[in-house]
């Protein structure tokens, strides 16, 4: 019996109240995940109803830092990548 996703866990709770930093970039890129210096462990997928395109969700990888992001492709001009970023890291840019 196949599970019928393995995408992980869907995060659909709103944000907790905002205290934390939240950064939004809208970049022109053919690749939907750009290069930011740090390292990222996607841990969830989620479509988007209003959006051809798919929500993606990672985490830091760094081992106790909060800080997430997710990336999705701008419906109204999919040329554009918009990166979400929640959170400050807690070190510095791994090198
Ligand atoms: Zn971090």
């Amino acid at each position: 019996m196949a599970s019928s996703s393995d995408l992980g866990e869907i995060i659909n709770a709103p944000a907790p109240e905002l205290k934390e930093q939240r950064i939004i970039l809208k970049t022109k890129s053919e690749v939907d995940v750009l290069d930011d210096g740090y390292k990222w462990r996607k841990y969830g997928k989620k479509m988007v109803k209003s959006s051809p395109y798919p929500r993606n969700y990672y985490k830091c990888s760094a081992y106790g830092c909060p800080v997430k992001k997710r990336v999705e492709r701008d419906r109204d001009d999919p040329a554009y990548v918009i990166t979400t970023y929640d959170g400050i890291h807690t070190h510095s840019v791994p090198t």
